[in-house]
């Protein structure tokens, strides 16, 4: 298949194997910013044919096991109304929250639905005027045009009985917050292409240069991946810090113009907290203020809500690429894809859940 199987040649992958070998002196720990790249890589044994030197720790760049559990209950709480109808993508059904998910509300009678766009939750809207109808609208700068362009279809239809459970993330404050850590060991970041293809990459120049750290705008096949740690390595092995597109079939500097000027329309910078990670200050969107009226926290007055997350699951530390998912001790007995204890273990972004599918079973010690 066209922009797939070119990006999965064996010969090609084999020859850059052998050039990151070339030119590797020294160890070097390079993030991948995005679960979809961690999937990449483990789904393709990518770390384990690089050279011993080189490791590779799994980003926070998954957004359903970023999105805290504080969060999933107030979901969980709306979703259980009898006058709402909760739309979603498929990934957040299964994700615990504190006691039950969306799916154990489903089979309580909860009129639940699995969309593939926010605006199929504003046509039901628009189709039963006499529901309220929510949309769970999570992710990082990918999923939020459509969500933005959700809320403004809504808008222009007049619908008041259409909100959103907004939770939005945004990848440069993530890395800064990584980089000011006092335990972080990342060297290098391959920057998520996506994320860049919506808001291009000229947010990436001031953290290249503030913290002098190579970041490679980087895709998500195999050769990707690899093109990608190949240049990071060779800018770390020079001494160089620079900005780089190794993604240039998908991502331009300037990115998704029309996009951005949508997503300024609807979304204003805000604090958000972290699943493991913590608050990072102004590292998400909220709805603007001409908006707000579709906030669906607001609306059916669930801020209230405060959650603390299981002190057995370290999933925070998988996301500041602190441990291994096969170095947490509850991998794989008391934590599996069916038994969830963590969001990176339901996810299919998740890097829990990655080492399990891919049969990464052998426990390490933390
Ligand atoms: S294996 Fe399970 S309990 Fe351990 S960090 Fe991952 S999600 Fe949490």
């Amino acid at each position: 298949m066209k922009y797939l199987d070119e990006f999965r040649d064996p010969e090609l992958a084999g020859r850059l194997f052998d050039d990151i070998r070339r030119i590797t002196t020294r160890p070097w720990a390079i993030m991948e910013v995005c679960g979809g790249q961690t999937h990449s890589i483990i789904r393709n044994g990518i770390d384990q044919l690089l050279p011993d030197q080189i490791e590779l720790i799994h980003g926070p760049g998954c957004p359903v096991c970023v999105t805290p559990l504080e969060l999933i209950d107030k979901a969980l709480a709306i979703a259980a109304r009898p006058d709402v109808t909760f739309c979603s993508f498929g990934d957040m059904l299964r994700v615990p929250g504190s006691s039950q998910d969306l799916f154990k509300i489903k089979s309580e009678g909860g009129d639940i639905r699995i969309v593939y766009s926010p605006l199929d939750a504003v046509k039901i809207a628009q189709q039963r005027p006499e529901r309220q109808v929510v949309f769970f609208g999570i992710g990082f700068e990918t999923t939020a045009p459509a969500n933005a362009m959700a809320i403004l279809q809504a808008e222009r239809l007049g619908l008041t009985n259409f909100s959103m459970l907004v939770s939005h993330v945004l990848v440069p404050p993530a890395i800064s917050a990584i980089m000011e850590s006092p335990v972080s060991r990342v060297q290098g970041f391959l920057a998520a292409g996506h994320v860049c293809s919506v808001m291009g990459t000229h947010q990436y120049g001031p953290l290249v240069a503030r913290y002098h750290v190579p970041i490679v705008v980087t895709g998500f096949e195999p050769l990707d991946v690899l093109e990608g740690i190949r240049r990071t390595v060779a800018q770390l092995e020079a001494g160089e810090a620079r900005l780089d597109n190794a993604y240039a079939r998908a991502v331009s500097a300037p990115g998704n113009l029309p996009a951005q000027k949508v997503l300024a329309e609807v979304f204003e910078v805000t604090d958000r907290t972290w699943r493991g990670i913590g608050m990072i200050p102004q590292s998400g969107w909220r709805l603007s203020a001409r908006f707000r009226p579709f906030d669906a926290e607001d609306r059916f007055n669930v801020g209230h809500i405060r959650t603390e997350e299981s002190s057995l699951c370290r999933s925070g530390e998988v996301l500041q690429g602190l441990i291994k998912p096969n170095q947490c001790p509850a991998f794989g007995k008391e934590c599996t894809p069916r038994m969830p204890l963590g969001a990176t273990m339901v996810s299919s972004e998740g890097a829990c859940a990655a080492y399990y599918q891919y049969g990464r079973f052998v426990h390490v010690d933390a």
